[in-house]
């Protein structure tokens, strides 16, 4: 029977500090051992500004290894290096990791194992937040508690993008075609059987972590944007809440002091009858918001484009 092949998907920007360290002592050692299949690696350079391009070109020219390069005419991210990634990679499975070292590669044969037993795609979980500080640490359980409460109940807290896809799952997944993603969230969008591989984050091998917290925050903020309309739906809410009870107090006033004569003799002057009032417009303002806001919602789920659904060929039958 013909080998069947793998592709795995490195992602590496700035990693001039560790990224031989990481070919060598810890990626390839791992390979190499795995006989069964056809290893192919594919490393995406992320338009690095320091010495990383020319060190993996004279790494790649002289290994004998099956190993590719793209390389970007600048930075566009790590979500973008995965998705080339994705694109050119033919195996019959695709496995992405880091290149710093965080994921250990010793762990790639138990994603081969979960994927050949059946789950289409495997995800590698960190067993505890071993993040770097404690504002990150606190930062990712806040995120994930947020996205389960926005409705996204698909991403397990602390999922990584160290994973193996099926090729199906990565066919449909370069089917998608919006910009702003959030790998994690649309592979956990599109379904198929998932099954979990726990792991210790490891520390960085070298160099330091191009993901501060400022970009950390933009990507939560995006993974929120694109995956939930809950936050405005909540502002909604508000407004509706300030409008009945401002509506309601309104009337009290109206019966209270101009019918029945103020027999509470509460004296409300006109101040409170005004800031009553302006509650009231404020809540009519926060409500039409979040409607303006869910127009809008709908103008992004058109333009993101993301099929309607997705067929899963192994089980459907006779088509
Ligand atoms: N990376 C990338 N483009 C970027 C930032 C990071 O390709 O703009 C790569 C980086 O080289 C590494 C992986 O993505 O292989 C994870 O990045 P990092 O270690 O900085 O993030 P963290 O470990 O905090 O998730
Ligand atoms: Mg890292």
């Amino acid at each position: 029977m013909q080998k069947k092949t793998i592709s795995v998907v490195v992602p590496v920007y700035n990693e001039e500090e560790c990224i031989l360290g990481f070919l060598d002592e810890s990626l390839f050692p791992v390979i190499k051992k795995i006989k069964d299949y056809n290893m192919h690696v594919i490393l995406v350079n992320d338009g690095s500004s320091d010495n990383t391009l020319p060190i993996l070109r004279k790494y790649i020219k002289e290994s004998k290894d099956d190993i590719a390069l793209i390389s970007f005419s600048r930075n566009f991210g790590k979500e973008a290096a995965l998705s080339a990634g994705l694109k050119y990679a033919k195996g019959d499975a695709v496995i992405t990791i880091d290149a710093d070292g965080q994921q250990p590669p010793d762990l790639i044969p138990d994603f081969i194992g979960k994927w050949e037993n059946g789950a289409e795609i495997v995800t590698g979980v960190r067993d505890k937040y071993t993040k770097h500080g404690l504002l990150q640490k606190m930062g990712s359980k806040l995120f994930y508690k947020l996205l389960r409460m926005m409705g996204n109940k698909y991403t397990v807290p602390g999922s990584t993008d160290y994973r193996i896809m099926d090729r199906i799952v990565v066919d449909e997944f370069n089917k998608l075609t919006e910009h702003n993603r959030i790998t994690r969230g649309l592979v956990d969008w599109l379904g198929y059987r998932q099954e979990y591989v726990e792991y210790t984050y490891g520390v960085r091998m070298a160099g330091k972590p191009s993901y501060n917290i400022k970009k950390l925050f933009h990507l939560a903020i995006d993974s929120f944007i694109s995956m939930s309309t809950t936050p405005l739906v909540i502002f909604g809410y508000i407004g509706i809440f300030i409008v009945i009870t401002s509506f309601l107090l309104g009337m009290f006033v109206i019966i209270n002091q101009y019918i029945l004569g103020d027999p509470l003799q509460l004296y409300w002057n006109g101040a409170v009858q005004m800031s009553i009032f302006i509650s009231f417009l404020v809540g009519l303002v926060l409500i039409s918001q979040a409607i303006t806001a869910l127009y809008i919602s709908h103008i992004h789920a058109e333009t993101q484009g993301r099929p309607l659904y997705i067929i899963d060929e192994k089980k459907s039958l006779n088509l």
